[in-house]
């Protein structure tokens, strides 16, 4: 199942996914059903760092199987991508992006009929999948409508928080939940078009813009298998880059065959 949503997963997604494999650790994934998943960022001796988490019930998650597997460790990529050493989220311009689509759609929502704003709810309450969405909403509009998913609001007071819940559900939706994504990109679109909304491996894209000037040409990553993982693609642009010598397919061993399509 965790394997099928990898497979559905968008291209950035499981990228950044691969790229923090080594880094992700499951602490217990035994937890008591009655405690709460959580990711804990600090090491305390008798906590370590990691995700804490009841798999058996998250196979019948009723957000949808593995939410809270790619959610929490969204929260430890988001962690793991500054070096563990803050969130690569918590910035400023993310806290706007979403509380800024927070408000486009509490204005929307103040518009609408008395039909229109029980229809809007309804749907929401009847479909428990778009409890990523209900949470952001809380959160952004200050729990200005009353819908059934969401964190408390003295969490959403911790700073950071609100831009670490929308990393984690953004990534949690990347992963194979192609309707939760799809709602939270139609709705929270600036938040989503954010720098900040996932990780970038910033070294990658250096080296690539060098590979392009040099060679003329982007790497052509749709056309590469999956498990060519984004370290292997960077060594072999940096051994092109080195010899001067533009034969990444090959170091790759991806064959040029014209009759396939990509
Ligand atoms: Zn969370």
């Amino acid at each position: 199942m965790l394997s099928t949503r990898r497979n559905n997963a968008n291209h950035q997604a499981k990228h950044a996914f691969d790229q923090f494999t080594k880094q992700m650790i499951i602490q217990d994934a035994n937890c008591p059903s009655d405690q709460t998943a959580r990711y804990s960022p600090i090491n305390y001796d008798n906590h370590r760092r990691g995700v804490y988490l009841n798999a058996s019930s998250d196979m019948i998650n009723r957000r949808g199987e593995g939410t809270t597997y790619y959610h929490e460790l969204a929260h430890m990529i988001d962690h793991a991508a500054t070096g563990f050493n803050g969130n690569l989220s918590n910035t400023q311009e993310f806290r706007q992006a979403l509380l800024s689509d927070g408000q486009r759609i509490l204005n929307a929502y103040n518009n609408a009929t008395d039909e229109g704003r029980h229809s809007f709810v309804d749907s929401l309450r009847r479909n428990d999948r778009t409890h990523s969405f209900q949470d952001l909403l809380d959160a952004t509009i200050n729990g200005a409508v009353n819908v059934g998913w969401s964190h408390s609001r003295s969490y959403w007071q911790q700073p950071g928080n609100l831009q670490a819940e929308a990393f984690a559900h953004f990534f949690e939706a990347s992963m194979g939940a192609k309707d939760k994504l799809e709602r939270l990109a139609f709705y929270f679109p600036k938040a989503f078009s954010s720098p900040s909304s996932a990780p970038v491996d910033e070294e990658y894209y250096a080296i690539e813009d060098d590979f392009a000037k040099r060679f003329g040409h982007k790497v052509p990553r749709e056309m590469l298998p999956d498990s060519i993982s984004m370290n292997q693609i960077k060594k072999t642009m940096k051994s092109c880059l080195a010899s001067n010598k533009d034969c990444l397919m090959e170091i790759l061993g991806i064959p040029n065959d014209e009759t396939f399509l990509y």
